[in-house]
């Protein structure tokens, strides 16, 4: 299948090329003719499939044929800042060349210059519901010219109670083209779908409710004390370029971030408590390679879009199978390679089936050598001084000492970490090491008790 077969125009089948999409994944060569015909659509799919396009491409290619009108015809209503960011940028990466203008708006930050780039004129508007219902509510914006309406991770949507908002903002527009993405389709999505949508197209994307089949895996079991050295150890040892870490909460995040300062780990920690500056500021250092480590919590990272991350680390597992495709799917996006590092502890043995439930061909547990339960603790964990931050100074790599002598902060050529080549199976016996497992498209085996 190709993009040209699709129906896209000119204009656009060249900026796909220039965007490196040589093909379209499944869920866009389902989705775009579907809404290139006018038709409503339901489509499930899960972040990494591709489906910011699956929307953006045949709305441009509406857009780009009609007049332009200086007044907002497209709506995508996105349940958080970042992926209202993230969406509109994607809209102004694809729409290069054709005169139109994406804007995203979004609560925690001044609402004055959204205003104003609004009176400027825009064509896509990128929202999440409260700052919308703001603009319309008390600044007189008018959604009345919206010929299309998406909801993109709707699942998510309801998760955050937005549902009366998303009916509020449906009652101000006119007759128009709505479409829902979303990463599951139960009861309450269903609700939502038969108030917004009339005689809808619905789709699966076939890989929904599993990882990437292109994601390998590997998964660790130690002590959790041990958990901040050992991640330390590993990116300095196979020497990732950037990893995304997943912990439970928020101050785990910043005990993280602390922790792998002292290993000459610089990190930033992306959570619901840091100011909206103090995230981008992250995240843009984190996308930009300044930072070769995020530490994040699930509510967060959700929708995050970060190009080409090779590994992604879940620290403990979520409570359900969406947030554990939510965290390992951040990895292996769009078809690329990609390497899901899942640590646990003994403790949480019996979270496994969980992980096996998205993860069909579940490699050997890893209990790397070093770091067995009669394997002491470092002193500093023995003094409580673990999680003071860092007082050394950078070196020339730009990272600061290590304090363990581990080599974390350097970034040698490393072949994988010579104490974590040791693994033993889930029953505790010590093998040798092997490769991590590939994920394939087998049939889903567990579900959560
Ligand atoms: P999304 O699921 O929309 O968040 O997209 C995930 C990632 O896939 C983004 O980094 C996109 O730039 C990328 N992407 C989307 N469509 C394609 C495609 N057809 N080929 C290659 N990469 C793609």
């Amino acid at each position: 299948m190709s993009f040209d077969s699709l129906g896209l125009a000119a204009p656009l089948l060249q900026t796909l090329i220039q965007c490196g999409y040589r093909a379209p994944t499944e869920i866009q060569a389902q989705s775009i003719p579907v809404l290139l015909s006018g038709r409503d659509l339901i489509a499930v799919a899960q972040t990494g499939s591709g489906k910011t396009a699956a929307f953006a491409l045949p709305i441009l290619q509406q857009l780009a044929a009609r007049k332009p009108r200086g007044s907002i015809q497209a709506l995508v209503l996105v349940p958080t800042r970042e992926l209202a960011v993230q969406v509109a940028d994607a809209f102004t990466r694809y729409s290069a060349g054709l005169g139109l203008t994406t804007l995203a708006v979004y609560g925690g930050v001044n609402i004055r210059p959204q205003r104003q780039a609004l009176a400027a004129g825009v064509d896509i508007l990128v929202a999440t519901p409260g700052r919308l219902l703001d603009l319309t509510g008390q600044f007189g914006l008018s959604l009345a010219e919206v010929n299309t309406l998406v909801l993109d991770e709707a699942d998510r949507m309801l998760d955050m109670g937005f549902a009366p908002d998303i009916d509020k903002i449906r009652r101000q527009l006119g007759p128009h083209q709505s479409a829902m993405f979303s990463a599951s389709f139960a009861e309450r999505e269903r609700e939502l779908a038969g108030r917004m949508l009339s005689n809808a197209v619905s789709l699966t994307a076939m890989d929904t409710g599993r990882v990437p089949q292109q994601l390998a895996l590997e998964v660790f079991m130690l002590d959790k004390p041990r958990w901040a050295e050992f991640v330390a150890e590993l990116v300095g040892k196979r020497n990732w370029r950037q990893a995304l870490v997943f912990v439970p909460s928020r101050d785990e995040a910043n005990g993280l971030v602390a922790e792998l300062a002292l290993d000459g780990l610089q990190a930033a920690a992306f959570h619901g408590e840091r100011t909206q500056g103090a995230r981008r500021r992250g995240l843009d250092e984190f996308k930009s390679g300044k930072l070769r480590l995020l530490v994040a919590t699930d509510v967060a990272a959700r929708g995050l879009d970060i190009e080409d991350l090779p590994v992604v680390i879940s620290l403990g597992l979520p409570h359900g199978e969406e947030d554990l495709i939510h965290r390992l799917g951040r990895s292996a996006r769009a078809g690329r390679e990609g390497l899901a590092v899942v640590v646990l502890s003994p403790e949480m043995r019996a979270d496994l089936p969980l992980l096996e439930a998205l993860c069909p061909t579940l490699p050997e547990v890893i209990t790397p050598v070093g770091y067995s339960a009669k394997d002491p603790l470092p002193q500093r964990y023995r003094d409580g001084t673990a999680t003071k931050p860092a007082t050394k100074p950078a070196n020339k790599s730009g990272h600061s000492g290590s304090r363990s002598g581990r080599g974390a902060g350097n970034r040698t050529s490393g072949r994988s970490g010579s104490r974590t080549d040791s693994r033993s199976g889930s029953n505790g016996s010590q093998r040798q090491s092997g490769k991590p497992a590939r994920q394939g498209n087998a049939p889903k085996r567990h579900s959560r008790g």
